[in-house]
Parts: structure tokens; sequence; C-alpha cells
């Protein structure tokens, strides 16, 4: 069996980029989010994070032109295939599951699993009220439920609420979610794992390295 290949589908604070930065460290898969990606060009002010700025801070979806450039470069990695990858909010639309599947069959590599972050918009207004990110090592906090501690934040960078995690903004998210990205969860039915996302973080952890291990059997 070859290094798994992933997609993290969900909701925002459904858990994906947790999940995924934890599976990433533990297991040495990479980790691709587009999100993290566009902000990093964004705050690097290149001309993809110029054209993209505008579309994150309202929520919406940068075109899928951008994206599909972006994800390019970063599949065409040789260790994708010698580490597996977890794809992290992308694809988000058909248009971008159906650019993902001709640059995976160009590159002669194979989908094996989506999994399907499930949880309540309340559960993701209250998760993303108090998520925290390091502008430095971009690791994600909650001031409730995981903390930054000496140990699980070595680098000790600054914490900062993203632009788009007000109350207002991801209801909108949510809203832009289900009419764009949902119809991705038909699409892939042959290959979905759903997920209860708002169950305790390590158990949804166990799960989903259950699940890899079993790919790798
Ligand atoms: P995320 O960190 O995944 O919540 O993404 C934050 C923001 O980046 C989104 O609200 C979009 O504006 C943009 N973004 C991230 N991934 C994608 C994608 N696959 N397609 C379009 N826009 C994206």
């Amino acid at each position: 069996m070859s290094a798994p290949i992933m997609i993290f589908l969900g909701t925002a604070g459904s858990g994906k980029g947790t999940q995924a930065q934890k599976l990433s460290e533990n297991l040495d898969i990479i980790h691709l989010s587009t999100g993290d990606l566009l902000r990093e060009a964004r705050d690097n002010k290149t001309e993809l994070g110029k054209a993209a700025e505008s579309y994150i801070a309202a929520g919406d979806l940068v075109p899928d032109a951008l994206i599909l450039d972006l994800i390019k470069e970063s599949l065409t990695d040789p260790k994708i295939r010698e580490k597996g990858c977890i794809l992290d909010g992308f694809p988000r639309t058909i248009a971008q599951a159906e650019g993902l599947s001709s640059l995976l069959e160009a590159l002669s590599i194979s989908l094996d699993k989506v999994f399907l972050f499930d949880i309540s918009l309340e559960e993701t207004i209250e998760r993303l009220g108090g998520r925290r990110i390091c502008a430095t090592c971009h690791r994600i906090f909650h001031i409730k439920h995981n903390p930054a501690t000496a140990e699980s934040h070595p680098c000790d960078g600054n914490l900062k609420i993203r632009v788009d995690d007000t109350e207002e903004k991801i209801r909108y998210r949510y809203t832009v979610y289900q009419e764009q990205t949902a119809p991705l969860i038909d699409y892939y039915r042959s290959k979905l794992v759903t997920l209860d996302a708002s169950e305790a973080p390590d158990k949804v952890y166990e799960t989903i390295k259950g699940q890899i291990m079993a790919l790798e059997e």
C-alpha cells in the first residue's frame, strides 16, 4: 500500500486543522492546508496573497483557478507520494474536486479516504470564538479547551485571532459551506468516512488513526 492520500472535509471549527496537525506530527504525513497557504501568502503580500485577501476577510471562497494553481504546486512535491498527504480545507467546490481528480490522475496518485467532520453550527461558534493561532508556528489553540502551554507551544510566538473568526463571519462561512462545499459529500460518497466531530479531540484522533492504519495494512 502506498502512502495514504486523504481529504478532510467539514465546516470551519470542526477540528480538521487540529487533527491534521497532530496526525502530521505523529505519523509524518504531509499536511496541506489551503487556508494556511493563503494566509501565509497574504501575510507575505505575494500576488496570490493580495488577490486572496479580500475573499479571506469576507469569508468567501477564493476563486477556483487560484486555488488549483496553488495546490498543483504543492501536490507535485515528490514527498507527497513518499509520506502521504492530508488535504485540509481543499477541495471546497465541485470544480476544485474535478481539478484535483485530474491532477492526481496525471501524477498517478489515488485518493484513499475522505473524512467528513460532522458538527453543529452552535458548537463551531463556541469553538471558533475561543480559537487562537500562533503567528509563527501556526499551531491552533483554544483559550478554554486547549490553552497554549510551554509544552504544547514551544515556539511561544504571538497568538492571534483570525479576522474571519467573528460570530457573524462564522455564520456566513457556514452558509458558504452548505451551498458550495456540502455537495462534495455526495461526490465522494464511496470514499467517505463520517466522524462525530463533537466528540473529544483525542477520540476523533484515535478513530482517524485507526482508519489510516487499516489503509496501510
Ligand atoms: P480555512 O483556514 O480552511 O478556514 O480557510 C480560510 C479562508 O481561506 C476561507 O474562508 C477562504 O476564504 C480561503 N480558502 C481556504 N481554502 C480554500 C479553498 N479550497 N477554496 C477557496 N477558498 C479557500
